[in-house]
């Protein structure tokens, strides 16, 4: 398998804007590497197969299509009901091991800020654009869309978030685009009295962008999926998690409808959209 290198990353998902975005280079493994760690307990393996042959093979001589391999190619092999239930059975189980076999490359811009919480998943492995040997991009994150700039409502552990009001809104965005202006422009004052890059950098703020790339088996994605695409975490995070839910989906379909079963997905699965 070969992961993916592009040029640019202008046609990549595009999240927490203006900067933000989410690829998904590459994927190793499939449904079938699940069922296939499995039945590795009982030294087996299984194949993929075509649901629909036999039944039109046994049934309907008028079949229009008189040359089998011709409709045989135009379907995909799709894992056999056993191996389906096979799935499910782990997942509900909790036998997560064999989730592990598959696992997910990604590349991501991200405000720093996010990527904090991010690191906080240590089951993955991250290398992250360093800011001792690059010049750091003037680009930054603002709270800009509906609700995006909030106020916190509650208590500790059971905050609500509600939209401030739009000329309150409004002035926020100024301040802290100001905030930002003033931060570049004494990184490059540094930058050109001299001071080296790792300590000129200690004047900019969180909402800066960062790249990284991210390999995560899919276990560990499970959780950071409902640990981050969830009503619970930051906003920011979430609009990140469910899009890479989406992403992940069409490589792992049973085991998808296997996670949501088992956590009740469905309500949370849907990619936030802020504007
Ligand atoms: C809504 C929300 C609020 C949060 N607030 C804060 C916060 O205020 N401050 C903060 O620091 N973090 C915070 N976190 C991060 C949180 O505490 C976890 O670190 C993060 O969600 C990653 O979860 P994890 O440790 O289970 O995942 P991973 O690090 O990917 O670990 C996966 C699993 O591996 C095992 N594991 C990993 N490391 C160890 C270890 N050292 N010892 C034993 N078992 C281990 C555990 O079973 C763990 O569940 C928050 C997370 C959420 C979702």
């Amino acid at each position: 398998m070969t992961l993916t290198l592009r040029d640019n990353y202008s046609e990549a998902f595009k999240i927490i804007e203006p900067h933000g975005f989410v690829s998904l280079e590459a994927v190793g493994g499939e449904d079938l590497t699940i069922v296939n760690a499995a039945r590795a307990s009982f030294d087996q393996q299984s194949r993929l197969h075509f649901d629909w042959f036999p039944a039109w093979f046994d049934n309907d001589e008028d079949c229009e299509c008189d040359t089998p391999n011709g409709r045989y190619l135009d379907n995909k092999p799709t894992l056999s009901k056993k191996d389906r239930g096979l799935i499910n059975f782990l997942m509900r189980e909790g036998h997560t091991s064999p989730f592990e076999q598959v696992e997910s490359w990604w590349r991501m811009r991200l405000p720093i800020f996010v990527i904090r919480q991010w690191q906080r998943h240590r089951m993955a492995e991250m290398n992250e654009e360093s800011g001792r040997y690059s010049v750091l991009k003037d680009e930054f994150w603002l709270p800009v869309g509906p609700g995006a700039v909030r106020t916190q409502v509650g208590k500790p552990g059971a905050y609500t978030f509600e939209a401030m009001e739009d000329d309150t809104a409004k002035y926020v965005i100024d301040r802290m685009e100001g905030q930002n202006n003033a931060a570049i422009e004494t990184y490059r004052e540094l930058l050109d009295l001299g001071v080296a890059k790792e300590v000129a950098r200690a004047v900019l703020p969180v909402s800066m962008y960062s790249t990284f790339v991210w390999k995560v088996n899919l276990h560990t994605l499970f959780h950071f999926l409902r640990l981050r695409n969830d009503e619970h975490a930051q906003r920011e995070i979430r609009e990140a998690a469910a899009v890479m839910e989406q992403m992940i989906r069409p490589h792992v379909p049973v085991a998808m409808e296997a996670f949501d079963k088992k956590y009740g997905r469905g309500q949370y699965a849907e990619v936030v959209c802020h504007g």
